[in-house]
């Protein structure tokens, strides 16, 4: 009878971790990759058209899960975006950052941008505010200009948009809408909030010459945001014929393989002491 009750009491207690960590599972798995900190921030250059110079950086999320290996970054944002997780994820991108950029800081010239994805649920969330003062309070002072990179995927959503776009600008942080040129409906967008950066999708840049009827549009894009005085940036360049092509358009910004992959913090420091060797 003993062993019986205390077979029972075993199956009992398995039963109910069993169903303790699925009911664990959705979104939950962010939390706790979080707290294992299996998440870490590679850092990919961004540069002057005109002089090669590196003038920033663009921050992007890498997770390593320890049993499914690294998780591609679209999966795992659409994924946390999905289970409301990404509030929590972006804070820990605040922290990582933060902590990063102390070592960051001694191998970069003061207004270097440092440019983080930010996705729009996030803006609209009560908590948006104290997020971003948080994180400016934990960032070196004075030391780095930031760029918050916005896609406009679900920008619609949210109602108080353009005065968050307001506050932002209030506290020195300026706005880049991303992907530009993707989904559908993007330029009611640049009428209605005040962006500062167009980033040129990589789909357009890819098809530079290729001899399609894309470059018209890519053509039209860049008087567009000249009229409106945006900056912009093209991503995703990985041949010099690209760089060239968009230079001679009046590209002012570019980032792509063709100069440097997204890097660790080691790494990007030693690419950035390559570029000041050569
Ligand atoms: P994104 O914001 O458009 O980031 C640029 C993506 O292009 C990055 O992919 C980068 O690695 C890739 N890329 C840069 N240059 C080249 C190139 O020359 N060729 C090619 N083929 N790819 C290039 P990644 O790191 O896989 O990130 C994918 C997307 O996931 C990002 O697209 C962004 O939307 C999202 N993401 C990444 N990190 C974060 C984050 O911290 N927060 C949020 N909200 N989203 C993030
Ligand atoms: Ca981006
Ligand atoms: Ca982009
Ligand atoms: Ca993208």
């Amino acid at each position: 009878v003993l062993i019986a009750g205390l077979l029972l009491a075993v199956v009992v207690a398995s039963a109910s971790w069993l169903l303790f960590s699925l009911r664990l599972r959705p979104g939950k798995e962010i939390l706790l990759g979080i707290k294992r900190n299996e998440f870490h921030v590679v850092y990919q250059p961004l540069l002057e058209a005109a002089s090669g110079r590196v003038y920033g950086l663009e921050a992007l999320l890498r997770w390593t899960h320890p049993v499914t290996g690294p998780i591609p970054p679209d999966a795992f944002i659409n994924y946390a975006e999905s289970q409301n997780m990404i509030v929590p994820l972006t804070r820990h991108l605040f922290r990582l950052v933060a902590q990063d950029a102390q070592l960051l800081r001694c191998y970069l010239p003061p207004g270097t941008i440092m440019g983080l994805n930010i996705a729009p649920g996030h803006l609209s969330a009560g908590s948006f505010h104290q997020d971003v003062n948080e994180w400016i309070a934990a960032m070196p002072p004075a030391h780095f200009d930031y760029v918050f990179e916005i896609t406009k995927r679900t920008m619609v959503a949210g109602k108080n948009v353009a005065a968050v776009f307001d506050w932002l600008h209030q506290q020195n942080i300026t706005i880049a809408i991303d992907d530009f040129g993707t989904g559908h409906s993007a330029l009611i967008y640049l009428e209605k909030f005040n962006f500062d950066y167009l980033k040129i999708d990589r789909g357009f840049v890819q098809s530079i010459g290729m001899e399609t009827v894309t470059s018209p549009v890519l053509d039209a894009v860049l008087t567009l945001a000249r009229k409106l005085n945006l900056k912009t940036v093209a991503e995703g360049v990985e041949t010099e014929e690209q760089a060239a092509w968009l230079i001679k358009r009046g590209v002012s910004h570019m980032q792509g393989y063709l100069f440097s992959r997204p890097l660790p913090p080691e790494q990007l420091i030693s690419y950035l002491q390559q570029q000041a060797d050569a």
